[in-house]
């Protein structure tokens, strides 16, 4: 199974992510996590990317893509299967990305969009910043993130709409309720098994 996880910040890409990975057994990359590594390593790619992080910007599409590039081609080492979260965020990494997924046999079955609005959303984040501390968990920063994604990242469901492979669950009940709904509209689109990965 390969799917691409689409949603705002907050609105729980991560745990539906993992439960989805663990489901079907696939690796689960998630693009902020792999930037983040880069900056506490203190890599050549970390100390570029560190105050776009913090700022809530969005990190260049070539940067992204040569991480997606690594991570498709693990993936098919790993089995062929795949959880993205946090990619593609701008219309040219969704182009650029389905491309190199193409030419590796690894195009995604699925792009999971969760959905809930933005109030919510920042009181969810807010929350998690008394918990985890993450840089990019400050009031405005979260909003520059949400503004990010309406303009950025949104306009790319209408594509997977076009490609016919969009499925939509509300995220705003508990993580739990959100998991059930997930795994119920994954399962009514299995890839066939001569495509099972
Ligand atoms: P969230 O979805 O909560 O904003 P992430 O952990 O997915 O957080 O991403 C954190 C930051 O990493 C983003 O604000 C951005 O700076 C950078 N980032 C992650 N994924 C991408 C991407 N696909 N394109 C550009 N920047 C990205």
């Amino acid at each position: 199974m390969r799917v691409l996880m689409i949603g705002p910040p907050g609105a729980g890409k991560g745990t539906q992510g993992a439960l989805i990975a663990a489901h079907y057994n696939v690796p689960h990359i998630v693009m902020g996590d792999v930037l983040r590594d880069h900056v506490a390593r203190r890599t050549e790619l970390g100390r570029g990317v560190q105050t776009l992080l913090d700022r809530g910007e969005l990190v260049p599409d070539e940067v992204i893509l040569d991480l997606v590039r690594h991570a498709l081609i693990a993936a098919r080492t790993a089995g062929g299967g795949y959880v993205f979260d946090g990619v593609p965020r701008t219309m040219a990494q969704a182009r650029a990305g389905y491309q190199l997924a193409r030419e590796l046999g690894m195009v995604a079955h699925v792009a999971l969009q969760l959905q809930a609005d933005d109030e919510h959303l920042v009181r969810r984040l807010l929350a998690r910043a008394a918990i985890e501390h993450r840089s990019d968990d400050a009031e405005e920063v979260i909003r520059r993130r949400l503004a990010l994604y309406h303009q950025v990242t949104q306009p790319i469901l209408a594509w997977y709409t076009q490609r016919g492979i969009l499925v939509t669950v509300d995220a705003t009940g508990p993580a739990k309720q959100v998991g059930r709904e997930v795994l119920t509209v994954l399962e009514a689109i299995r890839p066939l098994p001569a495509r099972a990965s």
